[in-house]
């Protein structure tokens, strides 16, 4: 027996390579068009890590006319959950990442680069095995679990590197009459690859992100094909990524350190490489160290987090920029209303060790990208969110709609739109006040600020409302009349003329503004009083005046 027939007696059915070769051909697009893929295992839990790596690679892919897909490794069918390709295709849709190729459903895809899903390629992989197998690359290995644990206790005992390498893989030099007689027998087997590296040699790689790196080569004969007939995951990214005309591998740094490996098999089949941009983890600080952002403990690592919260999918992908690229945040103040696949995404400018996650600037990110939203868009956004999300908001949004719109549209649509909505999940708390059935049967704790004397503050609401209230005046009469009302009781005109002369007033006009503010709406901070007046109308104002007098 040669090695040819060694190759067809354990994989008899399946094609030569060279059939896939041609079935998948070079992809015929543009010079520099970057093909990459989001490679996700279905175990239930999307965390916010891929949808980063996926934010990363749908814009590379946009930005040079090339490909983005989406496939799925489930070649570790131990750690497969029921429905895990809807629930990553479904985060995916939520974050509005839109892919070119791979699974739109547990069992269907899109794509003549396919199938997408790991476990529908067996013959694919068995059949790149079997031309190793016949290059003499790769062997049948006989070995049970007991020997490989006895084999690392040895070496373990004599400080020796641990795994199956060297003189220590014992079915490296099998005879070919051996193989074929245990083979034969029946005898359990998997497939190693036969390394031909020497830990004493070293490769040297470029990585798009990293840079220049070194690392000793890889000398152990690692597992290609398991016992179940499925690869694993070496084997199955450097079958794929070449199948699939990757150029572009864009995963965690977790992998770096299989590099060597994934750069042996890629020689080993005789073709050349992808390039590589391994993405540093979004970490965590806690204690003042930092770690990675955990999906036990951190809930904003799984993607349910933001739907949840309410905060737009717009708005995390731009806070994921933010964190990509450092210039991002330069090129927004640039360009305050553009849409951020107008953003040039670099690769090699991306942080190489992980950057903070930052719910603080998250929030604020958020809020800008509110507020540049029109006001049925976030009626619509906010009401969609309410219906799976908080029925008495929803009831509040959509009893008045016409009103609501009032409410979402104060200080909306101009130059300095409105900051104050980061997300849905706050917005009942940004806006309830603005409606009289809420406001004016609940109890409201008013509290004033610097003037606080009881009969002060009714003096001058009642001042205003019989005198001064007047829903016709432009904005500067109607400040004008907020003054007069400051003047009549002691208070400076400006706040300027107070700081100069301190001891001749009681206050200034800002003081003034502020009860009436507070008398209003039950807070001291609100958006624009003038437009918020204009939402109310006198009879809700004089309404609400005279409960806080009461
Ligand atoms: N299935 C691997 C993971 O989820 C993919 C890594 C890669 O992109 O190659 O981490």
């Amino acid at each position: 027996m040669d090695y040819k027939e060694l190759a067809n007696l354990i994989f008899p059915n399946v094609k030569d390579a060279s059939y896939y070769e041609e079935k998948y051909p070079e992809r015929k697009l543009k010079e520099g068009a970057m093909v990459v893929r989001f490679a996700p295992s279905p175990t239930g839990f999307v965390h916010i890590g891929g949808i980063f790596t996926s934010v990363i690679c749908s814009k590379v892919a946009k930005q040079t006319d090339g490909v983005f897909m989406l496939r799925i490794e489930d070649t570790d069918q131990k750690r497969e959950v029921e429905n895990g390709v809807n629930g990553i295709i479904d985060a995916l849709k939520k974050f509005d990442l839109e892919t070119d190729e791979g699974m739109t459903d547990e069992d269907t895809s899109k794509g003549a680069y396919g199938p997408y899903k790991q476990s529908q390629r067996k013959e694919i992989y068995q059949a790149f095995a079997k031309k190793l197998i016949e290059e003499k690359k790769a062997y049948p290995c006989f070995c049970k679990q007991e020997e490989l644990d006895s084999m690392r206790e040895k070496q373990e005992k004599a400080k020796l590197r641990p795994g199956y390498y060297g003189a220590w893989a014992a079915c490296r030099n099998l005879g070919l009459d051996e193989i074929e007689k245990r083979i034969k027998n029946g005898e359990e087997y998997i497939i190693r690859f036969k390394s031909q590296g020497d830990p004493e040699r070293k490769i040297k790689h470029h990585d798009v992100i990293k840079g220049n790196i070194e690392f000793p080569e890889n000398d152990q004969d690692i597992v290609i094909i398991k016992s179940d007939g499925l690869p694993t995951y070496h084997f199955a990214h450097v079958v794929d990524d070449y199948l699939m005309r990757t150029t572009h591998v864009i995963r965690g740094d977790e992998w770096l350190s299989s590099l060597p490996v994934h750069i042996q098999l890629f020689q080993a089949l005789e073709v050349r490489p992808p390039k590589y941009a391994h993405i540093a983890p979004i970490m965590k600080e806690e204690d003042g160290a930092k770690r990675k952002l955990s999906k036990r403990k951190d809930p904003e690592a799984a993607v349910e987090f933001y739907s949840k919260e309410g905060i737009p999918a717009d708005a995390a992908k731009e806070y994921l920029l933010n964190i990509a690229n450092s210039n991002f945040e330069q090129w927004r103040r640039q360009n305050k209303t553009a849409s951020i696949d107008e953003f040039e995404l670099q690769l090699n400018k991306m942080s190489v060790s992980g950057a903070l996650f930052d719910m603080v600037k998250l929030e604020d990110i958020s809020k800008s990208v509110i507020s540049r939203y029109s006001k049925e868009k976030v009626y619509d956004m906010a009401y969609t969110w309410a219906e799976e999300y908080d029925n008495d908001l929803k009831e509040l949004l959509q009893k008045d709609k016409e009103y609501s719109l009032k409410v979402l549209g104060i200080e909306r649509g101009n130059e300095k739109p409105r900051k104050d909505i980061e997300k849905w999940s706050k917005l009942k708390d940004n806006i309830e006040y603005m409606y009289d059935d809420r406001f004016l049967s609940e109890e409201i704790n008013y509290e004033y600020q610097k003037i606080n004397d009881k009969e002060e503050i009714k003096n001058i609401i009642q001042d205003y409302m019989d005198n001064k209230l007047n829903l016709s005046d432009d904005k500067q009469t109607w400040f004008n009349k907020i003054k007069d009302v400051a003047e009549k009781f002691g208070y400076a005109r400006e706040v300027k003329e107070y700081k100069q002369n301190p001891e001749s007033y009681k206050g200034h006009v800002g003081d003034v503004s502020t009860v009436i503010r507070i008398a209003l709406t039950g807070r001291a901070n609100t958006p624009d009083m003038y437009e918020i007046m204009h939402v109310l109308g006198k009879e809700s104002i004089e309404k609400r005046l005279n409960k806080a007098i009461k």
